[in-house]
């Protein structure tokens, strides 16, 4: 289970409103590699979201996205461990070196990372 501090706002704010739902998410992927994900980035102020770049209406800010990976697991086996447990819902990002999941009911896929090979 991920810890109040893996999920809190990195600036030290005390936002740490984290939905159930993504802890669910990272048990479950836990679970399955038999590793803990590591989190580089859960809840977002709005002051931490402009330093991260994140969007304007990133799920972050609601506490309702998470950015991770698995250590000693590639960030594709990851995504395509998401994509397969949730097909029907769930944006869900790859990026060159972390998985992020926002809660959200339609399922939305993106490839962000800097060499498209296959997923
Ligand atoms: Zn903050
Ligand atoms: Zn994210």
């Amino acid at each position: 289970m991920p810890s109040r501090e893996d999920i809190a706002c990195r600036c030290g704010c005390g936002f740490a409103a984290f939905d159930w739902e993504l802890k669910f998410i990272l048990e479950h992927v836990a679970h399955q590699f038999g590793t803990s994900a590591t989190v580089t980035s859960g809840c977002r102020c709005r002051a931490r979201n402009e330093r991260e770049k994140g969007s304007k209406n990133s799920y972050h800010l609601r506490g309702m996205a998470v950015d991770f990976f698995v250590p000693g697991i590639s960030v594709e086996d990851v995504y395509a461990f998401l994509c397969f447990s949730f097909p029907e819902k769930y944006e869900i990002i790859i990026y060159d070196t972390i998985v992020h999941v926002a809660i959200q009911d339609s399922p939305e896929r993106i490839d962000f990372r800097s060499k498209k090979v296959g997923v």
